[in-house]
């Protein structure tokens, strides 16, 4: 059985009060359509919360699927916001991927109750699948979008938003949960982004893959998440930029202890994560540009071409993706 959760790390400029372009944009997607006052009748798996939130609400809109205590119009905007990640995600994907189930917490008590009872995520007992045995929140995320100073257990509670994935693939299940206070302070369209990030680790989530770099996981859902939106990776780098200005390009791309929000006892900063988010993005934008969006996106879906889906055949990848991606860094900072 296997626990993980993955987050994501929110740049400045999706932040509120940044000024993002396009903030407060018109959503596309449908709006949310209040279903049912009761969460069991969203889709299996959330049958659990009804004893813990009896107020839940489930709000579809097209695909996507958000259950949760808060008010309904703040649901519909999620819902709405949602479904227009999973399209974003969606027009990229190889394969459909299966639409989000988002958990919408209304206060931070709520949240810390969704990380510390990950049945909440468990598939139902029907299933025949029992949950996690262990199930503590030992498990990380890979983002926070407060402050520097979240330790391994703050993580999850500071991140906007956290995919939990709990078995094994293709009978998995994937529930992204929202953050109260790191995901109250987005725009729409920061929102729109993060949840396009998650989407994508719920499609990841869905089937068997081959065992990608997670620099590529997180290059890849950083891409997709910025790909459709107003707000440009060009704005995200723009730390990387200024850092490889002043310290030249990287030696290597990004190690996957880079992603955690410790290192060893001491916290990262909010700073040092989102410049490894910005290295990993970027270089996934490298290997776009050299081979092709959907060469990229089969990167970490299927493995690298020529075959070979483990991490030898994504260290040839990568030792030949490593100049080119330092050449456009350095031309990225001369701009
Ligand atoms: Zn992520």
């Amino acid at each position: 059985m296997v626990l993980a959760l993955v987050g994501c790390l929110i740049g400045g400029p999706v932040v509120a009060g940044c000024g993002a372009p396009g903030e407060g944009g018109p959503v596309t997607s449908p709006s949310g359509r209040a279903e049912s006052a009761s969460p069991g009748h969203a889709s299996p798996g959330v049958s659990d919360l009804r004893d813990r939130w009896p107020s839940a609400q489930v709000i579809r809109a097209g695909e996507a699927v958000v259950v949760g205590a808060r008010p309904e119009a703040e649901l519909r905007d999620i819902a709405a916001a949602a479904d227009e990640a999973w399209q974003r995600c969606r027009a990229v994907w190889p394969e459909q991927p299966p639409p989000p189930v988002i958990l919408a917490p209304a206060t931070s008590e709520q949240g810390k109750a969704l990380r510390d009872d990950a049945r909440l995520v468990s598939p139902d007992p029907a299933d025949g699948r029992p949950g996690p045995p262990d199930s503590s929140g030992k498990a990380v995320t890979d983002g926070t979008a407060t402050d520097g100073a979240a330790t391994d257990g703050a993580a999850a509670e500071g991140a906007a938003a956290t995919t939990v994935v709990v078995g094994d693939p293709p009978h998995s299940r994937a529930r992204v949960h929202l953050g109260t206070g790191a995901w109250d302070a987005l725009t729409d369209e920061g929102r729109r982004v993060v949840l396009t990030h998650e989407c994508v680790h719920v499609a990841l989530s869905a089937q068997p893959r081959p065992d990608a770099p997670r620099w590529l996981v997180e290059g890849v859902a950083e891409y997709v998440a910025y790909r459709d939106s107003p707000v440009s990776l060009e704005d995200v780098w723009e730390p990387l930029r200024e850092k490889v200005t002043r310290d030249g390009v990287p030696d290597t791309l990004p190690a996957a202890d880079d992603f955690e929000p410790v290192e060893g006892t001491r916290p990262r900063s909010l700073e040092q994560r989102r410049l490894t988010y910005a290295e990993a993005s970027s270089a996934a934008a490298t290997y776009a540009r050299l081979h092709g969006e959907s060469a990229l996106v089969g990167l970490v879906v299927t493995g690298p071409p020529g075959g070979g889906r483990d991490r030898d055949a994504y260290g040839r990848s990568q030792a030949e993706l490593l100049p080119a991606w330092q050449t456009d860094l350095r031309r990225g900072s001369q701009r």
